[in-house]
């Protein structure tokens, strides 16, 4: 694999000095000066490093590098781009993508989970951006859906399987691709017309056939699930998450927090669709279908957070009016139904981290980690709406490569 080719001084130490840092065991800011040696974060001894390039970082509150568990980076989230997608060729929707996934880094955005894209773009996207061809977030990357014959994301973002043993070898399908998360359909969805959200799609026996597949190569699972039962035949089979969790009753949220099952709200993509999906023109089914997801929703989130739900924070980025760099929205939704700042920038970093099984390599600023970090002129405990806000991300640091910055520097 090549190095970095974006950036030649990717391999100079970098020592941040004079900020808030934030300690995720703490959940709270100190006062520390954070170091990048070799991509890595360390904080032992950080306060002098001769020949460093020193970010006077004074006044400013680091947090690690965000994290959403559910994008899908070919997407722009303009509804016109999303109906052309079957037709556009191959090469145009990739370099269109990689302007997705800048944006999306420039946010702050320093990983994300790709839950589906036509062609498994999402595989090659999280290639190039490994070997430093493209700039993007890392991706981890499902490659294609694995949906029902007919379910929702089929002949698009989703390949058909019925059946165990179908799912199982369209599972090592995609892990064969080189997918790095798998994402199983349970139950309908808003995109597709003429599926109901509120069906269930696989049975328990077809989803655990897939859980099992992934987990033996130690892959996270997303299910896509939106209907009670369709929720609750996932957390039986064992799924890592529950993507959306539109219709989540008083079991399944029992369910989820007795077995650690996180959910990933997506509470951004049906607000986006009612909203705005009209002035955006998107079709009717589709913004009628919005609204009757949208107040379920929102009360399904609000419960299960207050029970003690394991929660990870995604977007769905890619879907109607949800536009790449415009992640940390889902931020405010999440705040705005009762959850805490602090504990937002948990599910965006730390816990997130977790979901996807990278806190070894990403989601704290921890000694020997990623450096990945974001540089704000706000504290985002206070007002967490710092972090939608492009002139207050002062810097953007990718695995201890100056993404973005725009903060005096001088050597050490
Ligand atoms: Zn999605």
């Amino acid at each position: 694999m090549t190095t970095a080719t974006l950036n030649p001084t990717a391999a100079s130490p970098l020592l941040f000095s004079g900020a808030m840092v934030f300690d995720s065991s703490a959940r709270s800011f100190r006062r520390a000066d954070v170091a990048a040696i070799d991509g890595h974060i360390q904080l032992e001894n950080a306060g002098s490093m001769p020949g460093a390039r020193r970010i006077d970082c004074t006044g400013k509150f680091i947090i690690p590098g965000l994290i959403d568990c559910h994008v899908h980076l070919t997407g722009s989230g303009d509804p016109a781009e999303l109906n052309a997608a079957r037709t556009t060729p191959l090469a145009q929707r990739a370099w269109r993508a990689e302007t997705y996934a800048r944006a999306t880094l420039h946010a702050g955005f320093t990983t994300v989970r790709d839950l589906g894209a036509a062609d498994r773009l999402n595989i090659e996207m999280a290639h190039a951006v490994a070997a430093g061809l493209i700039e993007g977030p890392r991706i981890l990357a499902a490659g294609l859906g694995v949906t029902m014959t007919g379910g929702h994301g089929h002949g698009f973002l989703a390949t058909e399987a019925d059946g165990a043993d179908a799912v199982r070898k369209a599972v090592r399908e995609q892990l064969r691709a080189g997918a790095t998360a798998i994402k199983l359909f349970a139950s309908g969805g808003v995109m597709t017309p003429g599926v109901d959200p509120r069906s269930p799609s696989f049975t328990e026996e077809e989803l655990r056939a897939g859980v099992e597949e992934a987990h033996k190569a130690f892959r996270p699972v997303g299910a896509h699930a939106q209907a009670t039962d369709g929720i609750k035949n996932a957390i039986r089979a064992g799924v890592d998450s529950i993507e959306h969790g539109v219709w989540l009753d008083d079991e399944a949220i029992e369910m989820m927090r007795e077995r650690g099952t996180y959910l990933v709200a997506t509470l951004t993509a049906p607000y986006q669709i009612a909203h705005r999906g009209l002035e955006a023109g998107i079709p009717s089914y589709m913004v009628d279908k919005g609204w009757q997801v949208l107040e379920s929703h929102q009360d399904s989130f609000r419960r299960a957070l207050q029970a003690g739900v394991r929660i990870a924070m995604g977007t769905d980025q890619g879907t109607p009016v949800n536009k790449p760099g415009e992640n940390a929205q889902e931020l405010l939704q999440m705040t705005a139904l009762g959850m805490s700042s602090g504990a937002a920038l948990m599910a965006a970093t730390a816990w997130a981290a977790g979901l996807l099984r990278i806190e070894g390599e990403a989601g704290s600023i921890s000694g020997g980690l990623a450096a990945d970090l974001v540089v704000l002129d706000g504290d985002p405990l206070e007002n967490i709406g710092v972090l939608t806000n492009q002139r207050a991300i002062r810097a953007v640091i990718q695995a201890g490569r100056i993404v973005r910055s725009d903060l005096p520097e001088n050597e050490d």
